[in-house]
Formats: structure tokens, sequence, C-alpha cells
């Protein structure tokens, strides 16, 4: 491609909006171009290499043995029936000219089972798994990042169907084996971590995350190989030997103006781990649970809508907290009713801890486990770096990732809700088991662009740059350096290399700024050594250079 022909335009100022690296690459590259808050359209550079990006995940799939599909993006809002309200105001609504109401799919869990429940009868059409590369819509409260996360995105979703448990961990480990290939093929950095299925049912998933500082997940690791993602990460417990202190009776003190935990435990002359935190929630808005932690720990609220059973969790508002017999930041796990008291596991280690007095402006000091009521203990803090690991007992580390990838399965949440099933051998109608797999391809863009680039520009691996090779025409004014390069130019095409001819009338400078901008692996300039026969090939990710003959060139590639 000749850049003179080619939409190019490149940009040396950052977006005014673009906080991380990859959004203000992609836009000064010219990769693309803001249409409005979260939506982006690719311009000819990003076009190619968001391609380059569906072309492997494609042959990938294609070798799994999944099929590829299409469904629309317009759909009547009844397809997602159970769904409408958890989606909320995430889903794009809209009417038809009729006054029927459709939407923009955020998911197509509902599409494809309702396909494949009209296709499918017998067990002998199964296992099927069906995916499609398509635009997905969300009406994100806070889009962000770019390419990162937007209203607006490009997804790989997969659907897999199978007769049985057996058959859905088959398919889930061939999805999770593809996925491995196509992000190793993208040269990401990832782990993956084990993840929580939140309320979507299902007893497996796995995300695949890009490290990266400006990740919005935190992922606890260990050298083991352990990783999850903190909804998830375990907390060990050892209890801890206390026969030899004494307990101490309880005490109530004043304890006025202070607002933290760690203001509090000082004016006592403590810690903020002395005192035993207590933060309410409800469940569903009904039950209320008060959930018990060291002082110096958080609250996981999805362990804890594990440990207690349930699908929504909130804090409990005000009037909760006087409705079980306490107030709002005085809450202490005695003379309670109508709540559950639920402990993590480390609570049995405190002695002589502080607890709310269920009293504005007064706590206890040296409370006991024999002064509290607990209904259960369980694994309920959040995981922190500097814990130990519950498979090697090392330490655990915190890291940032990207969620590029998630795999899960969904067993008959949706079946049996669509009544999607099929007869099996015996003629008895089963449910069928159900996986589902998404790779955010934009956004895995993205993260590609955050990994790969440096002070110069976008420097890609070879397998998704738009552009192999970029011939920098020195001079266009001297009639031997462009003869020299059009001549290379056509030896490349010939060859089928993926090359850009730099032919514009600017000067050297500017072009060699864009050549490194815009994420080629190789840049060739011919221009003073044209006489001797050579040009420059600069190895971009090195930025090494060296004088190569020009007839030589060509071989290279
Ligand atoms: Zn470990």
């Amino acid at each position: 491609m000749r850049i003179s022909k080619m939409f190019f335009k490149t940009y040396r100022e950052n977006p005014q909006d673009a906080e991380i690296k990859s959004h203000k690459l992609m836009v000064r590259a010219g990769y693309i171009k803001k249409q409005s808050a979260g939506v982006y359209l690719f311009m000819p550079l990003g076009l190619r290499m968001l391609r380059k990006l569906c072309d492997i995940i494609r042959e990938e799939m294609d070798k799994s043995g999944a099929c590829e599909m299409q469904m629309t993006s317009l759909l009547p809002i009844e397809a997602y029936a159970s769904r409408v309200e958890h989606f909320g105001k995430d889903m794009f609504r809209l009417f038809d000219r009729s006054g029927k109401e459709l939407c923009l799919g955020p998911s197509h869990e509902e599409i494809f089972t309702n396909v494949v429940k009209d296709a499918v009868t017998s067990y002998k059409q199964l296992p099927l798994i069906l995916y499609q590369i398509q635009n997905k819509y969300r009406d994100e409260v806070r889009p962000r990042f770019g390419l990162m996360r937007g209203k607006e995105f490009l997804m790989k979703d997969a659907y897999s169907y199978d007769v049985d448990k057996a058959g859905l961990d088959n398919s889930y480990n061939i999805m999770a084996d593809t996925y491995k290939r196509i992000f190793n093929r993208l040269g990401l950095d990832f782990v993956i971590v084990n993840a929580d299925n939140g309320t979507m049912g299902g007893d497996a998933s796995q995300e695949f995350m890009v490290k990266s500082n400006i990740g919005e997940d935190e992922i606890i690791v260990c050298d083991c190989g352990y990783a999850a993602n903190t909804e998830k990460a375990e907390c060990d417990y050892h209890p801890v030997d206390n026969s030899g202190v004494e307990l101490l009776n309880k005490t109530k003190r004043h304890t006025p103006k202070l607002k933290t935990v760690d203001d509090l435990a000082k004016s006592l002359g403590k810690v903020a781990k002395d005192m035993l935190k207590a933060i309410v929630y409800k469940i569903d808005g009904k039950r209320t649970i008060v959930a018990l932690v060291p002082g110096d720990r958080e609250v996981e609220e999805t362990k804890l809508i594990r440990a207690v059973g349930g699908m929504n969790i909130e804090m409990a508002s005000l009037q909760d907290i006087e409705d079980i017999g306490s107030v709002a930041g005085f809450v202490g796990p005695f003379g309670l009713h109508n709540c559950e008291i639920v402990a993590d596991n480390s609570v049995k280690n405190m002695v002589n801890f502080i607890i709310g007095a269920n009293e504005i402006d007064y706590h206890y000091e040296n409370a006991n486990l024999r002064d509290i009521h607990i209904d259960n203990f369980a694994d309920i803090k959040k995981a922190q770096a500097g814990d130990k690991c519950v498979v090697c007992g090392g330490e655990l580390r915190s890291i940032r990732g990207i969620e590029v990838g998630h795999i899960f399965k969904q067993n008959t949440r949706y079946t049996e809700e669509l009544q999607c099933k099929y007869l099996d051998e015996n003629g008895k109608s089963q449910y069928m088991q159900m996986g589902a797999y998404g790779i955010g391809v934009t956004r895995t863009m993205s993260a590609i662009v955050e990994q790969y680039s440096d002070e110069y520009g976008i420097v890609l691996p070879e397998e998704v740059a738009p552009y192999k090779v970029d011939i920098v025409i020195a001079n266009m004014k001297d009639k031997d350096i462009v003869e020299a390069a059009e001549t290379l130019y056509q030896s490349l095409l010939d060859k089928k290399v993926e090359v850009l001819l730099d032919d514009r009338a600017d000067g050297i400078g500017a072009k060699l700024k864009d050549a490194e901008l815009i994420g080629v692996p190789y840049i060739i300039v011919v221009g003073k050594y044209t006489s001797e026969g050579k040009a420059e090939l600069v190895v971009r990710s090195t930025m090494k250079r060296e004088l190569v003959d020009l007839a030589d060139l060509a071989k290279r590639f």
C-alpha cells in the first residue's frame, strides 16, 4: 500500500481524554477514532490489526471443531426473558415503527440456545460448539480507556451443548486449550485465574487475564502457579495457640468522634487488627447478615454470599441495622436479633479484642469469643498480598490484569429456562449441558498495545501487525532513491509481504516518526546509501539498524 494513496493520519498530541498508553497510541497512530463516549471507529491500520486478531481466533476456533455462525445484534427484548432485569440499564433498548420493543444484544446465551433447541432433537447431533465474532452493546456507566471499556465492542462468543456433564467438561477443556493457543499466538503475557461465577449458576469458571498495571481486576498469584481473582482467592486458616494468653474481662469505653478503625484502636492503645469489625449486609432484600473480620481486613462480598447463599448482596441500610438492635458504626455481635452472624475463620484466633457496643459512641475492649455470638465461621475475608498460599504455603502476591477471555460452565442454567432438550439413547428427554466462552476482541487489541509499545510508539509482533514492513523514501526528489524504493516495494509485493511504501512528499523526519509510531516490525529507509546499493533496515522492537544490500533485502522477508 502506498501511503500517499492511503487514508492515513497520525497525531503528535495525545487525545485529551486518554489515560492509558494503548488508548493514546491507538488514536495517535491512526488506528481508531472516537465517535462518541465508549464508541470508536476503526481507521485502515486499526481495522487491519483487528482483522488479524479475528483471523487468529477464527483459525484456532475452527481447528478446535467449533462452528462459526452469525446471530443478529438487533433482537426482540423477549429473547432475554429472565435477564432483562439483570442487564438493567446496561441494555440498549429501542422500539421499531410498530411499537415492538427491541434491544441490541449484550450477550447471546439465549439466542444460541433457542437456535439449538429448534434444530437439535437427538443425542446423535451432540456435542456442538458454536461461535460468532460480532459486535456487542452495553451501555456502560463509565466507558473509559478507549477500546478497553466501550459501549460497542467486538466479541468472540462461543457456546457448547453436550449430553452430560462429562461432555461439558470435555468441551470446556477444548475451549481452555484453544484460548491458551490464541493468547499465545497473540504474544500476550497472561495468567489463567479461577473466577467466581457470580449468580450465573454453573460450577467452573476461569478468566484469561493479561498482566498489566492498568488492569481493572486485582489477581492474587503465587509462584507455585496458583492464581485467582480476589472474589475467589482463598485465605489459608491455621489455628493459633492462645492458651498462654490471659482472657480479660470486657469493659465498656466511651469512644466519641473516632471515625476509622485505626483511630479507634489507637485511642485504646491497640492496633486495627485488635478490632473485630462488623459489616452488615442485606441478602436478596430479605436476610440481614452481620459479617465479622479482623479490623485490618476487608470482607469479600462474593465469598460471603457464597458462604451464606443467595443471589444479591448489598450494604444494609441504617434502618436495617436498627432493626437488628444496633446502630451503624457501633455494631457488635451480641444481643442482636433477626440476623445471621458470620465470622471469618481467622476470628477464631482473636483474643481481647474491641467490638462495637450497639450504642452510639461506645465500644467494648477486651471482648473474647465467649462474650459474643457467632452463627457460622467461613472464609469471607479478602485475600491480599503477603497472605499464605492455600496450595503451597508460599507468599501470595497481588498483580493487576485485563480480562480478555472468560470461559464457564453454565450447566443447565439456560437450557432449563428455555427448555432446550434432546432425546437420549433410551428416548428420554434431557436438558443439554451448556458452556459459554468469550473473548473481548477489541479489548484484546488494547491489551496487546499495552504490552507492546515503547517511547516512540506501538511495537507489534509480526502476527498482529497491520503491515510487516514500511519502506521510507528519504527524498522524493531524488530519482535514483525513488526508483530503488519502488523496485524494492514491487519485489516485496511479489513475495506477498505486507508492505507500506511511504511515498509522501514529507520530510524524512516526519516519515520516520510515523514509521516508529504505527506498529510495523520492520522499517527500511531508502536514502543516502542508495548510490552504494544499500538501504537501512531497522528492527522496530530493538531499534537496531543495519545496512543491507538492496538486492538482498527482499530475501530477508
Ligand atoms: Zn502457592
